[in-house]
């Protein structure tokens, strides 16, 4: 099986989900089987080994695939998490919801060790592209280079795509 057959047979959709009119995709299933989970994640280790210095997960199911993502890549693994979770000096980058605003941070020094390493961007879901667009703002802002976002599943039908103009996007899945 390919890893986008796999990614769709543990693939649940929930109805009206977290509000009505959403179909709401859950991927806990994909989470919770270690062999179907470890042959995506090796496919996107395989997509991207050599290119990036580091991957950074958009809280809190980028952290999911994230890390260990970045430990069979043998990277290190930064945490973009929602404002004032992280301690000390942080960058952030507030952008538009459907009602009201969000706010995405990093620790100031995230991406310090280096001289602007690459970065992949990963998250499990590409909606309306407004979380990811912001996550690139934010890791560009603290001095490193967006090489390119993945995601398992990408929601075709809402375009997120078109807010990461010229940017590498890789979806396993697009629904
Ligand atoms: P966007 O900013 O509209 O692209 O939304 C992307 C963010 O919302 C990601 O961090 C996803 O985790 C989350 N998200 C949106 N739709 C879904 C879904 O159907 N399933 C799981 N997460 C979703």
């Amino acid at each position: 099986m390919t890893a986008a057959e796999i990614l769709a047979a543990h693939t649940r959709e929930v109805a009206d989900f977290p509000q009505p009119g959403v179909m709401f995709k859950d991927l806990t299933r994909l989470f919770r089987d270690p062999d179907a989970f470890a042959l995506v994640l090796q496919d996107i280790a395989d997509r991207w080994s050599g290119t990036v210095d580091v991957v950074a997960g958009i809280e809190a199911r980028g952290f999911i695939i994230g890390a260990p993502l970045a430990q069979r890549m043998s990277l290190g693994f930064v945490p973009i998490r929602k404002a004032g979770k992280l301690p000390g000096e942080t960058h952030s980058q507030t952008y538009d919801l459907e009602y009201g605003t969000a706010t995405i941070e990093v620790t100031a020094d995230a991406f310090a060790t280096e001289s602007g390493p690459r970065v992949l961007l990963v998250d499990d879901v590409l909606a309306t592209g407004g979380t990811a667009a912001a996550a690139c703002r934010l890791v560009e802002s603290a001095g490193a280079q967006v090489v390119g976002i993945e995601v398992l599943l990408e929601l075709g039908f809402l375009a997120g795509r078109e807010q990461l103009p010229g940017r590498e996007v890789r979806a396993i899945l697009v629904d």
